[in-house]
């Protein structure tokens, strides 16, 4: 963070708090006019929201006013920031002033053209619109009758969107915060599954009946199938890491074998996690494979495509979810490659009976005497308060409709292959695996300079292009190796930013 920004944020600070001294006592109050409600009047509230979607817009214009990188450093934020609250109401204007001037440095611009790391994303204008209404309703679809809306809007978008993705018919929707949710709400359903164990009545813990249960996931499963394990009480040994083939896909003689050997020992197989776009090469599990494997075993199957499902929408990548009616869930994020503001996660349950069953628990003050409900959300999961997440989801998805989200997916897809051809054609420079949807994984290794001289290279060349302020890449390991990656899913991203960005990297 600059000085100039530091200065100015301290100065905010104490323009909104100069009525205490720096302890934080008490000395002279301001007068904040505010109506009896305490809230904004109205007026003000249609100015200041007048001018912040001119902010919005200009912010989405202009992306090249921002570095993609937040440059501030640890506390720097938190330091200009006063350490107490304000005693009296201050016009919502200074709050506003102070988001330009102290919070903006310490944003880094994922809605960014420029923005290559993890999953790239868009919070598309549709999605962003969906989010303001959603605040102004402020609505907690808890169950049916706190909005219905809420509730119906919810089951018919997500059915669009099973439609669109090709799942099969009759599949039961949801929509919750992130995959790792979904990803736990799925394998507590997997385990309620094994009703005969009785662990939502008796739990786990000291009982010597209970066999250990295993959860298997590839070599490059996302951790949020380790931390369900956890929460869940399988406990973290217990799942099991199944080697991949050369293309980081999960190898399905691997899983059968890692199966028989559990049950040679008295182990449960529970549940499978395969992965269709692996989150570090984006790789696809086989997933008829594993299904036909989970069948023969009474496993239940999980499927995690929470960023590259999503590409299934497009016809000609249809086969990326070949086996999917074998699963018992799917997840798939429409806040990662579906143009939709975090947070939004579609979890999909063949059997939403076996999840009901895990999670309903109704206390006396959530009865309804509604005969023809035929899903309260609370049923279905940890939470009972809801977000009105369905509401920009199905903004975005009219706006763009199903022709023109695939198009915009493939358009990705086509801007990584692209890239992956200028790395082929650099001397030294490498693509590190198969690149099936919008990522890339690279390296520079030239001839003569060893693996882990490479390795630093690489990385400082991330640290390079991260500082340029024109692009924002993350890494990852393949075989050991540090790896640049490079994932494409922002509507605006053309060639030139990623022209930009490369040429920062060959710099060398
Ligand atoms: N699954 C995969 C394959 C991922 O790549 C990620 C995150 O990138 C997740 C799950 C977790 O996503 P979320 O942040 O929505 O929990």
């Amino acid at each position: 963070m600059t000085d100039r920004v530091r200065n100015a944020g301290r100065d905010a600070a104490r323009a909104a708090h100069d009525w205490r001294n720096t302890e934080g006592q008490a000395t002279t109050a301001p007068v904040a006019p505010r109506a009896a409600t305490g809230d904004i009047p109205v007026e003000e509230f249609r100015q200041a929201g007048h001018a912040l979607v001119e902010w919005i817009a200009d912010y989405i214009s202009h992306p090249e006013r921002y570095p993609v990188l937040s440059r501030v450093a640890p506390g720097d934020i938190r330091n200009a920031l006063p350490a107490w609250p304000p005693e009296r109401g201050e016009p919502v204007d200074a709050a506003i002033a102070d988001f330009e001037r102290t919070i903006l440095p310490g944003i880094t611009h994922w809605n960014h053209p420029g923005f290559f790391g993890y999953f790239a994303v868009t919070g598309s204008m549709p999605g962003i619109l969906g989010e303001l209404l959603t605040a102004a309703l402020n609505v907690n679809g808890m169950v049916w009758r706190t909005s219905p809306s809420a509730t119906e809007l919810e089951q018919v978008v997500l059915d669009w969107l099973r439609q669109m993705l090709g799942l099969p018919a009759g599949w039961f929707g949801m929509i919750t915060d992130t995959a790792s949710i979904s990803t736990l709400l799925a394998l507590a359903a997997a385990r309620e599954a094994r009703s005969e164990l009785a662990i939502r009545e008796r739990g786990m813990a000291g009982r010597d009946d209970l066999p250990v249960l295993r959860i298997y996931a590839s070599e490059q499963a996302h951790s949020s199938v380790d931390k369900a394990a956890i929460a869940l009480g399988i406990g973290h040994t217990n799942v099991v890491r199944v080697g991949v083939d050369d293309e980081f896909r999960l190898r399905p003689d691997l899983l059968a074998q890692a199966i028989a050997d559990d049950r040679a020992a008295g182990r449960i197989p529970l549940a499978v996690v395969a992965t269709v776009g692996t989150t570090s090469t984006t790789s696809v599990d086989p997933v008829r494979a594993v299904g036909e494997i989970c069948r023969r075993e009474g496993a239940w199957l999980h499927v995690d495509g929470a960023y590259a499902g999503m590409a299934a929408i497009s016809p000609a990548r249809r086969e990326i979810l070949d086996g999917i009616e074998l699963a018992d869930s799917f997840v798939t994020n429409p806040h990662k490659w579906l143009f939709t503001p975090v947070d939004c996660s579609a979890l999909y349950v063949a059997r939403p009976d076996v999840l009901r069953r895990a999670f309903v628990l109704v206390p006396e003050y959530l009865t309804t005497r509604e005969q023809d409900v035929t899903v309260n959300y609370m049923d279905y999961g940890v939470q009972l308060g809801r977000r009105f997440r369905a509401l920009k989801l199905w903004m975005v998805i009219r706006a763009f409709g199903r022709e023109g989200i695939a198009s915009r997916l493939e358009e990705h897809m086509r801007l990584a292959r692209t890239v992956a051809e200028w790395v082929r054609a650099e001397p030294g420079w490498r693509v590190e695996a198969p690149v099936p949807f919008s990522t890339v994984c690279f390296r520079c290794a030239p001839e003569g300079m060893s693996e882990a001289e490479a390795d630093a290279w690489n990385e400082r060349a991330l640290e390079r292009v991260n500082a340029s302020g024109v692009a924002f890449l993350s890494h990852t390991r393949l075989r050991g190796r540090y790896v640049l990656r490079l994932s494409i899913g922002h509507l605006r991203t053309t060639e030139a930013e990623l022209r930009r960005a490369w040429e920062v990297l060959r710099a060398g």
